[in-house]
């Protein structure tokens, strides 16, 4: 696989597109906080818009009832950093541990194969990038942080 330079802001946005219409039919609002002239990461552009979608995707259908996501980009010397927050209920604790575990899914039969996360991971660690979770109830916010000069 090519791992080329790949703008990260570029790939958000398609993806919001791409789910527009669960935006919508969610009532869920965006809300953009993007670093300007973010700096390219060596990436598979196709696989990295994979891991936006399976996070937003999620954080969707945590918001049935309505709500916003909040994309956040940041830089320090080394690192980029992609935030993913959502307003929904929050991971509870004693699953927190279990949510990138391969068919591991809270969702009715049907609706989720709880491979989602698992794909993230594996995606994230070709990247040599990190995932970190912070939760609680009302807001769940998943951190990316990938090399810049990698
Ligand atoms: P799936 O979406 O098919 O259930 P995933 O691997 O994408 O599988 O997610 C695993 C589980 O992690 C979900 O079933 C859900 O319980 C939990 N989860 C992931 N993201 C969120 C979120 N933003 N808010 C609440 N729960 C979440
Ligand atoms: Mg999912």
């Amino acid at each position: 696989t090519d791992f080329e330079p790949t703008n990260v802001h570029e790939g958000l946005h398609s993806t919001i597109t791409i789910l527009n219409h669960k935006f919508k039919k969610n009532n869920v609002n965006l809300v953009e906080d993007l670093e300007d002239d973010l700096p390219n990461i060596k990436a598979v552009s196709g696989e990295l818009n994979q891991v936006w979608t399976n996070v937003i995707d999620n954080a969707l259908d945590a918001m049935e009832e309505g709500g916003t996501l909040e994309l956040t980009t940041a830089t320090n010397a080394e690192n980029l950093m992609v935030y993913i927050t959502d307003s929904g209920p929050g991971i509870p604790e004693d699953i927190q541990s279990r949510i990138f575990e391969p068919f591991f899914t809270t969702k009715d039969v049907g609706k989720g194969t709880g491979l989602g996360l698992e794909v993230v991971k594996n995606i994230v660690d070709r990247h040599k990038g990190h995932i970190r979770l912070n939760s609680k109830p009302g807001r769940t916010q998943f951190e990316f942080c990938f090399p810049i000069n990698a």
